[in-house]
C-alpha cells in the first residue's frame, strides 16, 4: 500500500472531524487462489491477502455517538450507540456500523464504551470480487477492538465481520474473506478449514518462481445480497440434507456416485462442484508444498470448469478472460470470488505477463465487452495498525 492512502485517510479525518485521529488501521482485500463456495459448506479455502487495502482513521469521542464517513460517499452517517441495532442499518454504513454492533455480541458493552468517529478510504475496487467488504469489516473490527480494548483474537474478529455482513448487511456470506484479510501474511496463502476455523499459512513462492497472479476484473458487478449466491447456498443445504450429511464437508468424491442417483441433476451438479472443489484445495496445498506454484495450473483450470459447468456461477466475460489467458500462456486461470461477475485470476510467468494482458484486452474488444482492468496482486500482510 502506498503511504498516500494512509496520509489521505488521516487528512480526510482531520478535515471532516476537526481533530487528529487516535490512530490508523488497515486491512487488505483478498484473492481466493482456490476453494470457491466451499466456506459455507464447512470446507476448505485457500485465499491470500492482497496489496490493496482499506484504511480507517478512528478517534474516540466523549459521548455515545458514532459518526462514520467514507471517500465513496458524501454523507456523514451519525447514530447513537443506544440506537445501534442491525435492522436500522442500510447501504454502505451497514458494513462499518454492523461491525460496531456485532462487537456487542462478542463482549463489547455498548452502554459503557465511548463513541467513535470513523473515516474510511480504500484502494480495493468495490464489487470486483476482491472483497472490499471484508477489507472494510476487518479494518473497522481491528480498530474498534483496539480503541475499546476488547482484546479479541483475529479469528474472533473474522466472525465479527461475518456477523455484520450476514445480519446487518443481509448477505449470507461465509468466513473466508474476513479470515484472509485478518490472517494473511506476505507471500503466503491462508489454508483455512471453515469447520474448525484452524488455519495454516502456506508459502506461495511466486516471486522466486518468477510467477505472478494477474487479476482480470471484468467490470461486471455482482451483488451478494441479491442474485444467485443465496440460491446456491440453499442448493448445497438441500443436497447435504438429502445425502444425510450435516454439511457437504462430509461428502467425499467417492460418495458422488450415490449422490447422482439420489439427487436431481441440478442439485447433483451443485454438490459435485463443492465436493470436488474441496479436494482441489487439498491437492493445491499438497502441490504447492511438493512442487511449487508453477504446478498448480491444472487445478485452477479444473476449478473454473467446475464453477462454469456444475455450479453455474460464471458469466461469459469471466469465461473469456480465463480461456484467453490460458491460450496466451497462463499456467492456469479461474474466476475468483462469489461469481456472477467480478474478477478472474491467472497464474502467469513474469515473462508472459504483458502478452496475456494484451490478449485479454483484445479478446474483450473483439467481443464488444468493456475493457477489463488487469493488474498483478502480491500476497501481503493481513490487517494491521498503521
Ligand atoms: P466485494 O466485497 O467483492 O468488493 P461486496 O458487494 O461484497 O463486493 O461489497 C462491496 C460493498 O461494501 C460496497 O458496495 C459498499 O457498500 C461496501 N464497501 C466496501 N468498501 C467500502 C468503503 N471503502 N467505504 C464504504 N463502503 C464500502
Ligand atoms: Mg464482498
Amino acid at each position: 500500500m502506498s503511504s498516500d492512502i494512509r496520509d489521505d485517510t488521516r487528512a480526510g479525518f482531520a478535515e471532516l472531524f476537526g481533530r487528529e485521529p487516535d490512530g490508523l488501521w488497515s486491512a487488505p482485500g483478498r484473492v481466493n487462489l482456490i476453494g470457491e463456495h466451499t466456506d459455507y459448506n464447512e470446507g476448505f479455502v485457500l485465499p491470500f491477502a492482497i496489496d490493496r487495502r482499506t484504511v480507517v482513521a478512528v478517534g474516540a469521542r466523549d459521548d455515545r455517538v458514532v459518526r462514520v464517513a467514507s471517500t465513496i460517499a458524501d454523507e456523514v452517517v451519525e447514530i447513537s450507540l443506544a440506537d445501534l441495532t442491525p435492522d436500522v442499518l442500510q447501504g454502505w454504513p451497514a458494513y462499518p456500523l454492523g461491525v460496531v454492533w456485532a462487537l456487542s455480541e462478542y463482549g463489547a458493552d455498548l452502554s459503557a464504551v465511548p463513541g467513535l468517529d470513523l473515516f474510511i478510504d480504500s484502494d480495493v475496487p468495490l464489487g470486483a470480487g476482491l472483497s472490499s467488504s471484508a477489507a472494510i469489516e476487518s479494518a473497522v473490527a481491528l480498530a474498534v477492538n483496539d480503541v475499546w480494548r476488547l482484546d479479541l483474537d483475529r479469528p474472533t474478529l473474522a466472525r465479527v465481520g461475518q456477523r455484520a455482513e450476514n445480519v446487518a448487511v443481509g448477505a449470507p456470506t461465509g468466513i473466508m474473506d474476513q479470515s484472509a484479510s485478518l490472517l494473511g501474511r506476505a507471500d503466503h496463502a491462508v489454508f483455512l478449514d471453515c469447520r474448525s476455523l484452524d488455519s495454516e499459512l502456506v508459502p506461495l513462492g511466486l516471486a522466486e518462481a518468477e510467477l505472478a497472479i494477474l487479476v482480470i476484473d471484468t467490470g461486471v458487478k455482482h451483488s451478494h445480497a441479491t442474485g444467485g449466491y443465496g440460491e446456491r447456498r440453499a442448493a448445497c443445504e438441500r443436497g447435504a440434507a438429502a445425502l444425510g450429511a450435516s454439511s457437504l464437508r462430509d461428502v467425499t468424491v467417492a460418495d458422488l456416485e450415490r449422490a447422482r442417483e439420489l439427487l436431481d441433476d441440478v442439485t447433483f451438479r451443485r454438490v459435485r462442484h463443492v465436493v470436488t472443489e474441496n479436494q482441489r484445495v487439498l491437492d493445491t496445498v499438497e502441490v504447492l508444498r511438493s512442487a511449487g506454484a508453477a504446478a498448480i495450473g491444472e487445478l485452477l483450470d479444473a476449478s473454473h470448469r467446475s464453477m462454469r459447468d456444475d455450479f453455474e456461477i460464471s458469466v461469459p466475460e469471466l469465461d473469456l478472460a480465463v480461456e484467453t489467458a490460458v491460450q496466451a500462456g497462463a499456467l492456469g486461470a479461474r474466476m475468483t470470488g462469489g461469481g456472477f461477475g467480478g474478477a478472474a485470476i491467472a497464474l502467469v510467468r513474469l515473462s508472459d505477463l504483458s502478452r496475456v494482458q494484451v490478449a485479454v484486452d483484445n479478446a474483450f474488444s473483439e467481443h464488444g465487452y468493456g475493457q477489463p482492468d488487469t493488474f498483478v496482486v502480491v500476497a501481503s500482510d493481513g490487517a494491521t495498525r498503521n
